[in-house]
Parts: structure tokens; sequence; C-alpha cells
């Protein structure tokens, strides 16, 4: 590939660029590593494991009304409880053991009504009626909530004041509300955003959509304070003109949570710029410990996005959550909008409520995600609601204080696998406690000057486009990876998800890396002579 083809090249998406760099490894290499993608290469059993006991249960129950061959009848709620209860063999099934846990917590901690509760996760998996209520099911939302609190909060108690809609993954909510905030005015053409970057790709991309003709403020990651925003640029967004900030946090690509710092800054800045909507997306949280999201810090200004993808390895599922408080400006923006606009979006509702001006915001958002006129049948399926139940509940009826076995286990796998690439880099490891591990970004030109000094990263950096290193690592070496300027990071920058190898490749592309660069170095030394 020639420089004026990978320049090309270069402003394509940066996952559209990783699928490129995949189909070179594969061409030439039978075996390679791909440490491009977030999508984690570990499942969490258990939820699962309960989630086809459930089943088995909810038909036999089913056949309690009607059985004629494969047709079976729905189950009954009266006496639902007890007959689960006699169902579960807890001596020798240690799922039916977690599910005995699951109704002592759920009736004595939360005090559920037990048959309400086990008809709501029966049904729910056998998958037979229409969500109902469609944003998000009754238990579903009180077990949901909690989840949210336990692992996101910090001990602030938000669990009963907070609604939440239950999506397609982080991606449906990220979509459905961009439409809604547009459709509510709350965001025109025009208008100031704010965003942390580098980030998710899809934040750079959508406010550049015609439909949204946003302006961009951008608040700056700190390379040389290992990628955390300097709270200073917070101050950008006391400026009222700016109406929202979208936030990732833990970032994506750079992966470091807010620090207390920043937090704090932030609850200053929603004092001055009051109406400031804040969307935050916590997909990676849990792989922070202490993990406090801003949700909790400035609770009336922000909308939290919420997957259950990552953490319990789940992308197959879509599995997400919106989550926003009673008490929330979105809801008051609306009230506050001018009469004539007002006029307009009250029409717009009316198909679906009789008082559309009392409408809240998120079950807008819910009724857009199906074009208003299928609001009755929108809704995340029922079984897909009753796996982030049973997924919530494996850390809530064992989380002992804070802790959680298997959130340990992941913190765990993809900290090993940071430290062997780091190591392998000869980089100073980042151990503290905003650093979530799961990716790691790594500065190539800055390497490159750290092992063969600084004449060789000028002729480095000068000499190739940026893009050329990621492709001969991929064509020559074998190894995927991310180019980071996708993500909104000056050029050089890599991105490796610690996410998606068996943890032993990590050493090896750690090697890979060093022997490209020694390449390089190589040329360089038959230029200069
Ligand atoms: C992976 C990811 C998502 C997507 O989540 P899904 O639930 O799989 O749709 C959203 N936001 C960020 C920052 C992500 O990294």
């Amino acid at each position: 590939m020639d420089a004026d083809q990978e320049k090309a090249l270069q402003k394509l998406g940066a996952f559209e660029i990783s699928s490129l760099m995949l189909k070179l490894a594969k061409k030439n290499n039978h075996k390679f590593l791909n440490a491009g993608k977030g999508n984690p290469n570990w499942i969490n059993t258990k939820a699962r494991l309960a989630f086809a006991r459930l089943s088995e249960f909810g038909i036999l129950d089913s056949q309690r009304t009607i059985n004629r061959g494969d047709l079976a009848g729905y189950i009954e709620k009266n006496g639902i409880y007890d007959r689960l209860n006699a169902f579960l063999d807890v001596k020798n099934n240690p799922t039916d053991q977690f599910i005995m846990d699951i109704l002592n917590y759920t009736s004595n901690e939360l005090k559920l009504d037990q048959d309400d509760f086990v008809a709501e996760l029966t049904n729910g998996i056998i998958g037979n009626t229409y969500p109902t209520p469609n944003r998000i099911l009754k238990n579903a939302e009180i077990i949901l909530n909690k989840y949210l609190e336990s692992t996101l909060y910090n001990g602030e108690r938000l669990a009963d004041s907070t609604q939440l809609f239950a999506t397609e993954g982080g991606t449906a909510a990220i979509v459905y509300l961009f439409h809604s905030l547009a459709e509510n005015y709350l965001i025109k053409p025009g208008d100031k955003i704010a965003i942390n970057t580098p980030i998710f790709t899809p934040y750079l991309q959508i406010p550049k959509l015609n439909d949204y003709e946003l302006v961009e403020v951008k608040l700056q990651a700190n390379p040389k304070n290992n990628w955390n925003v300097d709270p200073a640029e917070f101050d950008k967004l006391k400026d009222p003109s700016i109406k929202a900030l979208f936030i990732v946090n833990p970032t994506n690509p750079a992966s470091r949570a807010f620090n207390t710092d920043v937090l704090t800054k932030l609850k200053e800045v929603v004092k001055e710029n009051p109406n400031l909507m804040i969307i935050t997306d916590d997909v990676y949280g849990t792989f922070v410990d202490g993990f406090q999201t801003v949700y909790s810090v400035v609770p009336e200004n922000t909308l939290l996005i919420y997957s259950f993808s990552k953490l319990y390895g789940a992308t197959g599922w879509r599995l997400g959550l919106l989550a926003m408080n009673k008490n929330n400006i979105f809801d008051r923006l609306i009230h506050e909008l001018p009469e004539d606009v007002k006029k307009k979006v009250n029409q717009r509702y009316s198909l679906v409520n009789t008082a559309p001006e009392e409408l809240p915001f998120i079950e807008r958002v819910a009724a857009d995600s199906r074009s208003i006129g299928l609001y009755h049948t929108s809704g995340l399926s029922t079984p897909q609601q009753m796996m982030e139940v049973l997924f919530a509940l494996t850390h809530l009826v064992y989380a002992d204080g804070s802790t959680d076995k298997y959130i340990d286990e992941c913190r765990y796998v993809v900290g090993k696998r940071y430290s062997d690439l780091v190591e392998g880099l000869g980089i100073k490891a980042d151990n503290s406690r905003t650093n979530a591990k799961y990716y790691t970004l790594i500065d190539i030109y800055q390497l490159a000057e750290d092992k063969y000094g600084k004449d060789f990263r000028k002729y480095f950096e000068k000499s190739f486009a940026q893009i050329d290193f990621l492709l001969k690592l991929s064509e020559n070496n074998g190894v995927v990876l991310m180019d980071g300027v996708g993500f909104g990071t000056q050029s050089g920058i890599i991105r490796v998800s610690e996410a998606n190898l068996p943890s032993k490749a990590y050493q090896q592309i750690a090697t890979k890396i060093n022997e490209l660069l020694k390449d390089y170095y190589e040329k360089y030394l038959r230029l200069k002579k």
C-alpha cells in the first residue's frame, strides 16, 4: 500500500480500519492476534445456568394448565413461588441453590411479593406476553435499580428515585436517546455539546450527522497525566451556551475513570450552568474499584447508560439500561420550551397519551424507540430483561459489602493482561485506582523515542503515514490493534484491548510491537549510512 492509499484509509472510522487490518492479517498469517476488539473472551456462567433451569421450570409449570404434546398453556401466578421452591434440588444442584438464594434475597431484602416476582421471572423467560409495562417490567426495575446503586453509585442511595428503560444494549440506548433529545428540541441544530475525548467513536460520529449539526466542545484527556482529564478542562462547561455533555466514564479508549477532583468540579459546574444535560456511558464502571458515576454526583442533570455486555461477556444478548432520576432537568426543560415548540411536541405524543405534556422524557424515549405508533409493543424482549435481572442478582445476592468474587475475577483477568503488556514493552504501569485496564493506549512515537532516541523518532514520525505502523503490524506481524486517531487522539496512539485474547497473548503482542519497531530502526540505520 502506498502513502496516498494509506492517507485515504485514515479517513475511515476506527472500526472500519480495524476490519481492513484484520483482512490483511488473515491473508498472511495462519495465526494472528486480534486485540482490536472490546468484546470480552469470558462469560458469566451462573446467571446463564439459572436462566436455563428457570426455563425448564417454566415449561413444566405451563403444562399444568394445558398439556397436549408440544402445546402447553400459561403458568398460573397463584402459588408459583411454592411450586418453584418444591422444584429446586438444592442439595445436588448449585444452580438451584443460587435460585433459592434469589428467592430469599428478593423476599427478605427487597420485600417483593413472592408469587408476583416468580411469575414475572418465569413468564419473562418463557416470553409469552408483550413487555408490560413496556418501559421495563415492575420487579425488574426494582432489582436493576439496586444493582446500579450497588455497583456504580459508591454509597449514594438513589435506587428508589431512579427510573429505568431496558434497551437492546448500550448501543440502542445511545441511538434512542439522541433521537428523543432532538425530537423534543432539547438539542437543536447548531447547539454546542461537549464531549470528553478521546471517546468511543459513535459519540464522535453521531454529532456530525446532518440531522443534528452539533458543534462539539472537547474536553481533552491529558496523555502526560495518565490520560486523566484535568479538572480545569471542565471549566469550559460553565458557559451556558453549552447544552449537553456526553461522557464515557471510565473512558474508552483510555480506560480511566474520573477521579474525585473531577466529580467535585462537575458539581461546581452544574451550579453555574444548571441546565446542563449530562449523558454518561458507564459501561466500564465495574472494572474500577470504588467507582463513582457522575449520575450519583449530579443526579438531576444526568442520564446514565449501562450495559451488561462487557462485564458478563454478553454482547450477543444485547442488554442495556437507560437510567434517569424521577426529578430531572430533561423533564423541566421540556416544560420550559417556548409555547409554539411545546405545542408541536405535544402534538407528536398526543397519539399515545391524553395529557402529552405530562409524559416524562423517559417515556418519550420509549415511545420514540418504536416511532410512537408502536409504543404499545415497545420494550426490550422479556427474556432479555430477565437475563439482565439474573446477571444483576449474581451480584446482589452475593455482594458482601462492596466485594463480588465474579467482578474481582474480571478485574484480575484484565489487570494481568495489562501488566504483561506494559512489562513486555518496558512502559511504566499505571496502577492507580482510576485505571480500569480494559484497554491500554500506547504512544508509538514515544516508545520509538524511549527505545532508539529522538532522531529516530523524528524520522519515524515524518517518513510514514501514521497508520503505516498498524498496517505493517497486522500484515507482517499478525497483530491487529486499533488506531486511536479515530477516537480523537493525536496520531501515533494505538489501542490494545485487554478483553479478548488468551492471557498469554499479551506478552506476544509486546514482543511483536518491539520487533516491528526494530525493523523501522534498522531501515533508518541503513538510510543513515
Ligand atoms: C461496548 C460499548 C458500548 C456498547 O454496549 P452494548 O451494550 O454492547 O451495545 C457502549 N458504550 C461504550 C463506551 C462501549 O465501549
